[in-house]
Parts: structure tokens; sequence; C-alpha cells
């Protein structure tokens, strides 16, 4: 069954095309690789699939729902009840405890403190954090950093993690230690993973990888040009 799916999306900013009628659909419990040249359009397909972005054409369909036809209000409560997302540079608040942060989806989401740090701590054993729970973010490692960043992405179970370049500022052990518990979390909570990555090493994590070159996604070698 496909879960989310985006259908001869485009994309400008500006004047500068980012999509050019971008189509993929992903099923559920998938995890997808979304590879491709630098500017591509990988992460403006991300977005536009998490409902960060609308496109200026296309369709976006979440569980059988227009996500571009969604009101601003509804898109952020998609984005805060049913997806959850990594990013690069883990984009953590410094000033926050660990534990603080993974628990910051669940207080958004009107879960009560008490409640939302123990679901948060929860956490810490299995991605091999242990003793970091209360350790302000901006004291932790790159490694710890993007650890305590995926399980803020999980935190929430979510039905579709978006992760953009999620070891992008690792070096490559400590990105597959990242990787290997992103896939086993996602799996065991029957998790659809959509990755966009320029490294080879990560996507081979995913189940599936997708080409994005000049804003369209696995077009032939030939018409691409
Ligand atoms: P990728 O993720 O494959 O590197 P992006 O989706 O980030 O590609 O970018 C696609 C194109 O859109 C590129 O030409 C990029 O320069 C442009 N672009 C991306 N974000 C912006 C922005 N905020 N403002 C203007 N142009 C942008
Ligand atoms: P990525 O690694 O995902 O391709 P980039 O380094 O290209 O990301 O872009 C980082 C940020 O800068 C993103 O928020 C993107 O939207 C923005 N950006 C990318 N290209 C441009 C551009 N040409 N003009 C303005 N902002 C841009």
């Amino acid at each position: 069954t496909i879960v989310i799916e985006a259908r001869s999306v485009t994309f400008s900013f500006g004047e500068t095309p980012a999509l050019r009628g971008a189509s993929i659909a992903v099923d559920a419990g998938e995890i997808l690789a979304i590879m491709g040249p630098s500017g591509s359009g990988k992460s403006t397909l991300l977005h536009c699939l998490a409902g960060i972005l609308v496109p200026d054409s296309g369709e976006i369909l979440f569980d059988g729902r227009r996500v571009d036809a969604m009101t601003e209000t509804e898109r952020s409560s998609l984005r805060r009840d049913r997806f959850g997302f990594v990013f690069q540079f883990g984009q953590l608040v410094p000033e926050l405890t660990a534990a603080e942060n993974v628990a910051l989806p669940l207080l958004l989401s009107g879960v009560r403190r008490t409640e939302a740090l123990r679901k948060a701590y929860g956490w810490f054993e299995r991605l091999g954090l242990d003793g970091m729970e209360q350790r302000r973010s901006g004291e932790l490692s790159g490694g710890q950093a993007q650890r305590v960043a995926l399980a803020r992405g999980l935190v929430a179970k979510p039905e579709v993690l978006f992760a953009d370049e999620p070891t992008g500022a690792l070096d490559s052990l400590t990105g597959e230690q990242v990787m290997n518990l992103l896939v086993a979390a996602a799996r065991e909570q029957g998790i659809t993973v959509i990755l966009v990555t320029h490294e080879p090493r990560v996507a081979a994590y995913a189940d599936r990888e997708v080409i994005v070159r000049d804003g369209r996604v696995n077009l032939p070698e030939r018409i691409a040009s």
C-alpha cells in the first residue's frame, strides 16, 4: 500500500525551478533513499512530501488525502501528529537538555511534561545514550547530538520519518551507527522512512533508491539531458 505520493510536482524558488514534474510513490514501511547531484531538487521534493513546501502544481497525497490542498494549519497538524523529522545538523535547542529536546514533539502535541520526559528517557538506552539525558544538547558530540535528533524524530511514533542528510555532518563510522539505529527503530515500529542523501553508503541502508536529476525522479539519462 502506498502511504505517501508526489504526482507531477513542480516547485520554483522565484525564477529558479527546483522541481519540474517529480513523481514518486512510497510504500508503507518502506525505507526510501532519494539520491542525486547537489541542487537537483532532493530537499525540495522532501519538503513538498512533508507538507513544508506547497507545490506550484501537481499533487501530494498522504493516506489518501491531498496535502497540497490543505490549509497551513492542517499541514502543520499533519507534520506534528503524523510525521517525524531528522535534519543534517540535528537542529537541537542547545540550552535544553538532551531529554527535553527529545520530549519537544510530545510537548507540542500537548502531552504533559512528566509523561513527555518519561517517554523521552525511554529512547536513551537503546540509542547508546545512557547518562546523557541531562546534558545540555550544546555539550554533546556530533554523533550523540544526531542520535538525540533521531530520538526526537521518533518519540511521537510518526507514520513517516523524513530525514535530510541525517549523517551529513558525521564521520563515516558514526554515520553508520546512526543509520543502523534509524533503520532498526523504523523497522521495529513499521515507520516509513524517506531519506535524502548523496552518500551511497547511506543509501545502501534503504530498501530502494531513486535518483533526482533536474527536478525529476529517475528519468532515463537520455531524456534527463
Ligand atoms: P538538493 O537537495 O538536491 O541539493 P535543493 O532541493 O536544495 O537541491 O535545490 C534545488 C534547486 O533550488 C537548486 O537550484 C537550489 O539552488 C534552489 N533552491 C533551494 N532552496 C532555495 C531557496 N530557499 N531559495 C532559492 N533557491 C533555492
Ligand atoms: P541541501 O544539502 O539539502 O541541498 P543546501 O546546502 O543546498 O541544502 O541548502 C541549505 C539551505 O539553504 C536550505 O534551507 C535551502 O532551502 C537553502 N538554499 C539552497 N539553495 C539556495 C539558494 N540558491 N538561495 C537561497 N537559499 C538556498
